[in-house]
């Protein structure tokens, strides 16, 4: 029975049993007056997640690219300048989109496995003197290759060639599972979804708007309807939807906060880490290679791993599902075929991942790959035993 086995795609990701009863409410009136109290809290309690006071939550019924499209609508204009660097397959799709409404897109070229290239965005906006580039996009964490960006660093970059340019992040794999800080790192727009680190069903766009995101909004000519800002935010100051909201999401949403705020931010980060980490071990013990170039780059929430030269990653993904009803991450775009991914974020607990890196080690050797049985799955288990932090017990 495949479907009473946890997924390890990197999203949509395991739903817990304490979610799936919150989302099953039956229909109830979103113009009755008990709908404010329920949504307004879900926004103020979001903010904690984006680590934000001075940002705006802003959630469309939409998914993570829905989410790319509001953030780019609502605050350019056709023929305006963004600056983004191509390192997987998710930051080549956020170009695409750009391109597809007419935005001039300065695309740094960087090899996949790498991640947003601190130093080059600064010589680009430090040769940008007229402040032609309008937006900075950034991928956090690009989910096909399991690496994570310096966002940080780009904030230096941009305050360092004294850029005005907006701060744009996806943050659709990291977000409620890894470290993020919107008003630290000065962050404009952050673009997430329901179905990663909320642990909820798809169908959500969950964005945080800066007020300086705001005022670019009003002289933003880009067309939008469904997604404008303006509508969504007018419906929410008087506790409300500009159309039919995803009624179930939101009360899914509004117990997803309290898991996250009951575990503790920093011990969900840590607990990441730490299954990331397991996940790691094991890729070490197998004797293949991560494609994040170095530790720095490590995704806490995927893992992106090349394929022995002279395997193919698809036929290992479809053989561990179909012989063990377990779904792995296929490789995407130029990693098709050379990698697959182990995705290790949400409702996942050590003996969880202990159980995934079982399946695709038993995978792998029924495909004959050169990895000892058990080997990887030792060498998480180590780690799990050896490293559990008090704190993090209650995963
Ligand atoms: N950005 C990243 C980093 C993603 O991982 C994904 C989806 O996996 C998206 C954007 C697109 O989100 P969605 O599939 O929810 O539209």
């Amino acid at each position: 029975m495949s479907d009473q086995n946890p997924v390890f795609i990197p999203g949509p990701t395991n739903i817990p049993d304490r979610l799936l009863s919150a989302m099953h409410v039956q229909t109830r009136d979103h113009r009755a007056p008990d709908f404010v109290e329920t949504f307004a809290p879900v926004l103020e309690d979001t903010k904690k997640v984006f680590a934000t006071t001075t940002g705006k939550v802003i959630t469309f019924p939409s998914s993570g690219t829905g989410g790319w499209e509001a953030a780019v609508t609502n605050t350019l204009s056709p023929g305006d300048k963004v600056l983004v660097a191509r390192y997987g397959m998710f930051s080549h799709r956020w170009i695409d989109l750009c391109q597809r409404h007419g935005l001039d897109v300065q695309i740094i070229e960087c090899p996949w496995g790498s991640g947003a290239p601190v130093d080059r965005f600064e010589s680009a906006l430090a040769a940008d003197t007229g402040h032609e580039i309008k937006a900075v996009l950034v991928t956090h964490n690009e989910t096909a290759t399991g690496v994570k960006s310096d966002i940080a660093g780009v904030r230096s970059a941009m305050n360092a060639a004294s850029h005005p340019a907006l701060l744009m992040v996806d943050c659709v794999s990291s977000l409620a599972s890894m470290d993020f800080q919107m008003d630290t790192w000065q962050v404009d727009i952050a673009v997430s979804g329901s179905q990663k680190g909320f642990m909820l069903a798809t169908g959500m766009a969950i964005l945080c708007v800066s007020p300086k995101a705001l005022a670019a909004m009003e002289t933003a000519k880009l067309p939008r309807i469904f997604f404008d800002f303006r509508d969504m935010m007018k419906a929410n100051a008087s506790g409300g939807f500009p159309y039919t909201p995803p009624l179930q999401l939101i009360y899914g949403m509004r117990e997803s906060l309290k898991m996250l705020f009951e575990e503790g931010l920093d011990n969900v980060y840590a607990r990441h880490f730490r299954l990331a980490e397991g996940v790691r071990r094991a890729v070490d013990a197998w004797g293949l290679k991560l494609v994040a170039q170095s530790p720095d780059l490590y995704s806490d929430t995927v893992s992106a791993i090349y394929v022995p030269e002279g395997f193919d990653s698809n036929a290992l993904t479809a053989h561990a599902f179909d012989a063990y009803g377990v779904s792995f991450g296929i490789g995407l775009g130029e990693m098709n075929g050379k990698a697959f991914r182990i995705g290790h974020l949400g409702s996942l607990t050590d003996v969880m991942v202990l159980s995934g890196l079982a399946t695709i080690e038993m995978a792998m050797a029924d495909l004959d790959y050169p990895v000892k049985l058990g080997s990887g799955v030792a060498a998480a288990q180590e780690y799990f035993r050896t490293s559990r932090a008090p704190a993090a017990k209650a995963a």
